[in-house]
């Protein structure tokens, strides 16, 4: 049996996670669960998986988890101190799938103490990615990916080698307004961009899909993750999202992965690795797909695309200062406090005012990180 931790678990990739490791009860064994606020959601997957270990973020909801778990033989936790606490327990496989920066302090402790992590939680990279992959090096913690499309990438190197690859095609699906104007994108409001067309999932990355930022943080992702530059990174707008993503090889040979919209098999596929698990959902019928489009992507509309990719070209800590601007655009956006085209307008002069501040340069430790994460935030603060 290998062992489990699932950092996130009340959450869109949490329940995923949940659904596989139900169908292969007799491979894995849960050992600590963590979640945000939702303390009724974290108590009854405490009991329902058998876990060792819950641990609740929002330390205001401890009383509740210890009064709701009570009799139960579980250690219970609590607070940012508490996520620390769980990822410093020694397990097979630690699922990162906390969303955003709140999740990064907990995965980089992972690294020392999981021998495997299961990255869905993509801010890592963007905000720490040079960090992130040093530290993964450093502790042996083998990384794999669960983002669909970085899953599909990884699955596609697999027993070839990596030096003879030519570029990755790193698919996106466009988002629900692939097709909108710059007029049109003006009165966007949270609950249209809440509606993504293929997939179901939290609602930043949902709202971060509609933008374009998605794909961006995938970019950067697959940046730190596979051993290509930039200019080796091409965004194909493929609207069905069968296809998950592609690699090509100087031959000029293209792999691809396809697939349906469900994340269930990018996640066994990493908790499995290198075995298949067999899963029950629904396959793929090409018959009804009948036809796969391709098209560029435009930087102009969805400037969140080109920010990332600039962000790349910049280095240091860049990402860090793009994600801390898009997190809060985001939220500020879900409130009705900014349009949505002020998300990419925020997150461009959020970079411009951390340049010319120079708080841009390369990071050495977590500190620093912390520490530009937070004028960035201050920054972003101010122009909301
Ligand atoms: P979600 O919002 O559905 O779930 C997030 C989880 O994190 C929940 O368990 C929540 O309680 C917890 N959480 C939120 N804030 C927290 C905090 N401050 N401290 C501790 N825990 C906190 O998000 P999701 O859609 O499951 O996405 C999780 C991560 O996976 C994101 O980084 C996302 O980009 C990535 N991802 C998601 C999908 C998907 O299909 N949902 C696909 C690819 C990658
Ligand atoms: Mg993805």
């Amino acid at each position: 049996m290998k062992t489990v931790s699932i950092f996130g678990v009340t959450g869109s990739i949490g329940q995923s996670t949940v659904k596989v490791l139900n169908q292969h009860k007799n491979l894995f064994a849960v050992d600590a669960i963590t979640a945000g606020a939702n303390v009724e959601s974290l108590a009854k997957l405490a009991i329902q998986l058998n876990a060792k270990y819950a641990v609740i973020a929002d330390a205001s909801k401890f009383e509740t988890l210890k009064s709701l778990l009570a009799g139960h033989n579980i250690e219970l936790d609590c607070g940012e101190d508490g996520l620390i606490r769980a990822a410093t327990r020694k397990v097979d496989i630690s699922m990162a799938a906390i969303v955003g920066y709140a999740g990064l302090k907990a995965a980089l402790t992972s690294l020392k103490y999981a021998k495997r992590i299961a990255l869905a939680n993509k801010e890592c990279l963007v905000a720490a990615g040079a960090l992130f992959m040093a530290e993964a090096k450093k502790y042996n913690c083998q990384i794999l990916p669960v983002d669909s499309e970085h899953s599909a990438m990884f699955q596609c190197l697999e027993g070839n080698n990596k030096s003879q690859l030519e570029k990755i095609l790193l698919t996106a699906s466009g988002g629900p307004f692939r097709t909108h104007s710059m007029g049109e994108m003006q009165h966007i409001t949270p609950a249209q961009a809440l509606n993504h067309p293929n997939w179901d999932m939290g609602a930043k990355i949902t709202i971060d899909s509609a933008t374009l930022m998605n794909k961006g943080n995938e970019f950067i992702e697959a940046f730190h993750l596979f051993p290509v530059t930039a200019d080796q990174i091409q965004v194909v707008v493929h609207k069905q999202s069968i296809i998950h993503s592609m690699v090509q090889y100087h031959d000029g040979s293209i792999l691809a992965q396809l697939g349906t919209h469900e994340m269930g098999t990018a996640i066994s596929y990493a908790l499995g690795y290198p075995d298949r698990l067999t899963l029950d959902f629904e396959r793929l019928d090409l018959f009804k797909i009948a036809r796969l489009d391709f098209e560029k992507a435009d930087e102009k509309r969805f400037k969140c695309l080109y920010l990332a990719k600039q962000s790349v070209q910049m280095g240091g800590m860049c990402g860090a200062v793009l994600n801390a601007a898009n997190e809060l655009a985001v939220a500020a956006f879900l409130a009705e406090k900014i349009s949505f085209l002020a998300i990419a307008d925020i997150c461009e002069q959020t970079i411009n005012i951390a340049q010319s501040k120079n708080i841009i340069g390369n990071a050495t430790s977590l500190d620093d990180i912390c520490a530009t994460d937070h004028q960035a935030r201050q920054i972003a603060n101010s122009l909301i």
